[in-house]
């Protein structure tokens, strides 16, 4: 896997806790840190606003809650002052993010911005009944050697995306990598990046040397780079090691404002790290298909824990994201067994 040549300086923590909920921090004028409740890990997830001369700019929206519609409510009234919210940027279709978008739609007729593919995934998501959402997983999962526990638990849970995001019933105003966006009276280039998801938009403003990197970049951790029922034979992670390389030029006085976790500084470090962490599990998983598995071995390796039945369709994906990868580069090989289970093994 490619590195990079640059010399890496230190990643280090901007702050050294995150704001309470609902109480906004001023990071550049007129920008401002907001995060919100997650009923899951990690726990919260960092939005911003951004004053503009006819409102408000809200970058992701948290997921829909009633939690986070009571916080939002609260931060109308307190925070934004009577002034509405005029535009909505979301970075991706994930639940934590996209969730109470149509609220302020409904609210305030705010403008959508999204990437397209990000936007249709969203409506594709939203509009799949529970029955065939259901059905299409078990499937899925079958295949990866799900335990009958699980692919009884996938189906019966059936379409639960759309009970953690609000209907989206309007179009958008297209992101497109490369472009610059006004947004609170100064220019912000998007960089788009997948893997993570289709088209994630990242929002970089060289005059506030800020970088909002939504679940690209994150401090502690890999975001989750999974295969999905949609694309079973893609290769996400080489995207998302590929969508890396569009942050290595920006500076390194660059500040970093992840969806997840604290702000940092030092891209260089965590690209670095990030690309190791992957090369390290690569590795494992190689090691592991030295006798046939299952994608469920694999991940269940690769974690080298258990997981609760709710998180298997991440372990397995990402399990799944590693071999489709070590296929392409051809150090694996897969092979329908009778029962149609894939196992795959190194060549
Ligand atoms: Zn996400």
């Amino acid at each position: 896997m490619a590195k990079n040549a640059a010399p890496v300086s230190e990643q280090s923590s901007l702050f050294s806790s995150l704001p309470d909920f609902g109480q906004p921090v001023e990071i550049a004028p007129g920008v401002f840190w907001l995060t919100l409740p997650l009923p899951g890990p990690p726990g919260h997830i960092n939005t911003l606003l951004l004053r503009e001369s006819t409102g408000w700019t809200v970058i992701d929206t948290g997921m829909f809650t009633p939690d986070t519609a009571a916080l939002w409510r609260q931060v109308a009234s307190d925070v934004l002052a009577g002034e509405p919210v005029c535009n909505v940027v979301i970075t991706h279709c994930h639940p934590d993010h996209i969730g109470m978008a149509a609220w302020f739609a409904e609210e305030f007729g705010a403008e959508l911005y999204m990437s397209r593919s990000e936007w249709l995934f969203s409506q594709f998501l939203l509009l799949l009944p529970d029955a065939e959402f259901g059905k299409i997983f078990r499937a899925f999962y079958h295949d990866c050697g799900g335990s009958p526990e699980f692919l009884n638990y996938i189906e019966q849970r059936g379409n639960q995306y759309s009970s953690m995001v609000m209907p989206v019933r309007q179009g958008h105003k297209r992101l497109v990598d490369g472009h610059y966006l006004k947004l609170g009276g100064t220019n912000w280039r998007t960089i788009t990046a997948s893997g993570h998801s289709p088209e994630m938009v990242t929002l970089y403003c060289s005059e506030h040397e800020l970088l909002f990197a939504a679940d690209q970049i994150l401090p502690g951790i890999s975001p989750n780079i999974s295969v999905w029922p949609s694309e079973p034979e893609e290769n996400p992670l080489k995207e998302y090691l590929t969508s890396l390389q569009n942050y290595s030029d920006l500076p390194e006085t660059t500040r970093i404002f992840p969806s997840h976790g604290l702000p940092f500084q030092g891209v260089r470090s965590r690209i670095e790290a990030l690309l190791q962490h992957h090369d390290e599990r690569l590795q494992r998983v190689l090691d592991a298909c030295a006798t046939p598995r299952t994608a469920v071995d694999v991940a269940r390796m690769m974690l080298g824990r258990d997981v609760e039945l709710y998180q298997m369709p991440f372990t397995i994906g990402e399990g799944l994201a590693h071999l489709n990868y070590l296929i392409e580069s051809g150090e694996i090989v897969k092979e329908r067994r009778a029962d149609g289970v894939l196992l795959y093994r190194r060549r």
